[in-house]
């Protein structure tokens, strides 16, 4: 049959740049089978773009591929699908949320990790934010996400024949990502400026679609800076502290604007991180100039409408700036408020009058928000007392810091082949009641056999692709062919797999398991009981402490008693995030306590049915139950890191050996772990519906959005 190619290809790349251009695709269907089959290779090597695949494909190849994998009905479902969500009637937000679907909440953050194609994250922080936005897009809250487009984003890593980690940086083309150029209420492409005392800084702004909610991206790659401007949101935390603060002033005061300039006032300012916290100062100027407020009044309306959310315990993490840069970057805001210097940096003193203190984005925004939180239980408790001297009257547990842990985007991270079990063992209807208890107690029914086939797929998926990528890893350094042999064979799909993943920032200990190595070899080559290691994470790269971590946990994976067992992997992102915490049995943490202000790793994990081992810190010390995973120590802190150190190896040692090695390898007749079984459906059911976004979600919206929001309390759950 003849058939009009031109047209039918016209249509099937409509329908396929459609859904490249909402991330929905990545967790509401399963996108990546359409672009996977698309376009395998180019898929793969771009860093799982649907933009890249679309691209390469001309009309005749495109709709081959198409009908070769009989993909059309897929497409359109899928679109259809896409638009139905993307309307969202009946969804809680529509029911709950008010006169804010007018005013809404606008969500300020400096990373965003939404998708290892768009690397404008560095880790925790931005994978939080992410999920926060689908979260609330899931939720139907009305939600706008602010933050930057750094073109070379975070970088791309890669280790040396010695393990040293290196940096690249691959440059991000915005349009060709799908992201659209705003434009201003007269069509013109939307350009926003921020006055310093030295000139004036400009940004593009572009827009991603996260499902229902816009995430608008500020770019100063613009003609209309000076040279040296243009290149200022290249790069997350890439530079020195003017860089920073004049990202940090694009970010919170040119996002407000941005804003403005697009017709929309916020009813809720959320600042994720003191880094936007310029936006409430903003705010705070806009008050004043349009309503006439006095400043303290005008403080006061800003504050009672502003949430800020801390997320460190580490003092190097809070970022301060000296006198003369922020005279220089703020001036022109303070003087539309009537304040001099001295009156400015009052607003991130902890004491005003104290002319020596540096000028601090959290004390700015515990000034400028009335509702405060930390990330996790114990990290509310670090807050207070790490912040009590602003509130010098008060008794610590009265200081206002609350706290709202934080959670994971299930659809995000749990595996298909878990969400099927799901599905056949939950009562219909559970993702929209997945932040209720009573959803997921029907998991501690479940058949072993069903459960044990699932983790036995996973891992299996997980086992393939790391020896995938370590084989390729190693190929491109030029190691020994011998090295790349072992790695054929890496790992063990019978043995215990426990995974160690996330930011080698030092507090983290990523080496803490490696402290001796005759130890790890009687863990690693027990004949009865085998452990593997997989690791993987990115080092600042300024951080030559944790490239030492690095290279200490890539020697150990060279060594002949380790080779193929200990395995180390370039280039942890979300995509290898999302891999590892579906395919380990084990996901282990040990920070220095109390470091680790939430961690949020351990509940991909938890929705993967791995069982968590670690130090109890962050979302683990609510989390743990005594039966739904393993702690290591009992949550003590000494006053000697070395000491505190060398205590938790020892118990982790100890745990693996004693608790966690046995209970996995006690089997039944038929070779099934029914202990370990019955630990993971404990956890499934104890720990799901607590640490999944959308209860961190409801959390905020009910604690903290409506209320600020003026939005009157409904029965709202
Ligand atoms: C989940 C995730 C993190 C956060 O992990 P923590 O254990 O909380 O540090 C960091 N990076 C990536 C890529 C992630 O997916």
């Amino acid at each position: 049959m003849n058939r009009p190619l031109h047209a039918d290809a016209a249509r099937l790349r409509a329908q396929l740049l459609e859904l490249a251009g909402n991330l929905w695709w990545s967790w509401g269907i399963d996108g990546a089978a359409i672009f996977h089959a698309l376009d395998p290779e180019r898929f793969e090597a771009s860093g799982h773009d649907p933009h890249a695949v679309i691209a390469g494909l001309d009309d005749a190849r495109l709709v081959a591929r198409v009908d070769a994998h009989g993909l059309a009905p897929a497409l359109d479902e899928a679109v259809a699908k896409l638009r139905a969500y993307v309307a969202g009637d009946g969804t809680w937000g529509r029911m709950h949320a008010g006169r804010l679907h007018h005013a809404p909440i606008a969500y300020f953050s400096a990373e965003f990790g939404l998708h290892e194609s768009l690397p404008i994250y560095s880790g925790g922080l931005g994978v939080l934010a992410g999920d926060h936005l689908k979260s609330a897009s899931d939720r139907g809250l009305p939600l706008i996400g602010i933050g930057l487009l750094y073109r070379e984003g975070y970088f791309r890593q890669t280790l040396d024949r010695e393990g040293w980690q290196e940096q690249s940086y691959p440059t991000i083309d915005p349009s060709a990502k799908g992201l659209r150029r705003v434009v201003d209420r007269a069509g013109e492409p939307l350009l926003v400026t921020v006055e310093t005392q030295t000139g004036a800084i400009h940004a593009a702004v572009w827009e991603q679609a996260v499902g229902r909610v816009r995430l608008l991206l500020l770019d100063s790659h613009v003609e209309q800076n000076a040279e040296a401007d243009r290149g200022l949101t290249h790069r997350l935390y890439g530079g020195d502290e003017q860089m920073r603060i004049r990202q940090e002033l694009l970010l919170g005061v040119g996002g407000l604007r941005a804003l403005g300039a697009l017709g929309i006032r916020p009813g809720v300012l959320h600042l994720n991180e003191g880094h936007s916290a310029f936006a409430a100062l903003e705010a705070v100027a806009t008050h004043v100039e349009r309503e006439g407020l006095r400043l303290d009044d005008a403080v006061q309306e800003v504050a009672s409408r502003t949430l800020f959310t801390t997320h460190t315990p580490v003092p190097a993490g809070h970022d301060r700036f000296h006198e003369d840069l922020l005279v220089e970057h703020l001036l022109p805001i303070a003087t539309r408020l009537g304040l001099d210097a001295r009156g400015l940096m009052a607003f991130g003193r902890v004491h005003p009058d104290s002319d020596d203190e540096t000028f601090c984005m959290t004390v700015l925004a515990l000034k400028l928000a009335h509702r405060v939180n930390g990330v996790s239980y114990l990290h509310g408790r670090v807050s207070r007392e790490m912040w009590k001297r602003l509130w010098p009257e008060r008794p610590v547990h009265q200081v206002p810091i609350g706290h709202v842990t934080n959670g994971v985007h299930l659809p995000t991270f749990c595996a298909p082949r878990m969400e099927h079990l799901l599905d056949a063992t939950l009562e219909p209807g559970w993702r929209q009641a997945q932040s209720e208890p009573s959803t997921w107690a029907p998991m501690l029914e479940v058949s072993d056999a069903a459960l044990w086939e699932v983790r036995r797929g996973l891992k299996r998926d997980l086992v393939h692709h790391v020896r995938a990528l370590a084989i390729a890893q190693a190929r491109r350094r030029g190691e020994d062919v011998a090295v790349q042999r072992a790695l054929e064979e890496a790992l063990d799909e019978d043995a215990l797999l426990i995974g160690f993943a996330r930011r080698f920032a030092t507090y983290k200990r990523a080496s803490l398991v490696l402290e001796d190595l005759d130890v790890l070899d009687a863990l690693v080559n027990d004949p009865k009981h085998p452990m593997r290691f997989v690791f993987a994470g990115k080092a600042h790269p300024k951080d030559e402490g944790g490239k030492r971590l690095l290279q200490t946990v890539f020697r150990a994976s060279r060594d002949p008693r380790f080779l193929g067992k200990v395995v180390l992997l370039e280039g942890y992102d979300l995509s290898l995030g999302r891999a590892l915490t579906r395919g380990v049995d084990v996901w282990l943490n040990n920070p220095r306590r109390p470091l680790e202000a939430s961690g949020t790793s351990g509940q991909k994990a938890v929705l993967n049915g791995a069982l968590n081992c670690s130090i109890l810190d962050g979302w683990w010390e609510e989390g743990f139950d005594g039966a739904n995973g393993f702690a290591i120590g009992a949550g003590e802190v000494h006053r000697d890191a070395a000491i505190q150190d060398q205590r938790d190896q020892e118990d982790l040692v100890r745990v693996l050996r004693e608790e966690v090695a046995p209970l996995y390898y006690a089997r039944d007749a038929s070779g099934t772990p029914t202990p370990w079984l019955h630990r993971v459906k404990r956890a499934m059911a104890t720990l799901a519906w607590r640490f999944v976004a959308d209860r961190m979600v409801r959390d905020y919206a009910i604690s903290g959005y409506l209320p600020a929001g003026g939005v009157q309390l409904s029965d709202a759950r």
